[in-house]
């Protein structure tokens, strides 16, 4: 949009000069009585989308203290390691190790134990970083801060 009077674009303001409603700019509205803003028409660009949420990275890890879960249960099965070993497919070797927490499985191969025994052995990082600041907050007293500085 340009200035009715001098063609200059711009912000045009609403302005009666000599009896006539025109739409000017802020140099030419001087002449007469200004008794509004001309509203500008929005480009219609096209609107980006809002914030898009990042996909949520959702890593899967293995559980603290698997190793003692995988023994507790597997006794509470009143299976051997031998036997485990082999329902599941794996060395007894193996299955010696994770359980004394000498070798971490692989995500899948925790599955398959935890599919076997029952029990949760991953769970995906968020879920358990969200937890894990939970527990250090709630569980970090005056106490624990006395004893590390003595040390
Ligand atoms: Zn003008």
């Amino acid at each position: 949009m340009k200035c009715d009077m001098c063609g200059s674009p711009g912000k045009l303001y609403k302005a009666v000069i000599e009896d006539a409603q025109l739409a000017v700019c802020h140099e030419c509205s001087k002449f007469g009585k200004v008794t509004g803003v001309v509203e500008q028409i929005p480009d219609k660009t096209i609107q980006k989308d809002a914030k898009r949420e990042p996909e949520s990275e959702v890593m899967d890890i293995i559980i603290d203290g698997y190793a003692e879960k995988i023994r507790k249960k597997r006794e509470s099965l009143g299976l051997k390691q031998e036997e485990f070993a082999k329902k599941i497919n794996e060395k007894e070797s193996l299955v010696q190790k994770i359980e004394s927490g000498n070798f971490e499985p692989s995500i899948a191969l925790a599955k398959k134990i935890g599919r076997f025994l029952k029990i949760r052995l991953v769970e995906d990082y968020k879920e358990s970083h969200e937890k894990q600041t939970k527990t250090k907050t709630n569980s970090f007293t005056i106490g624990d801060l006395i004893k590390i500085g003595k040390k």
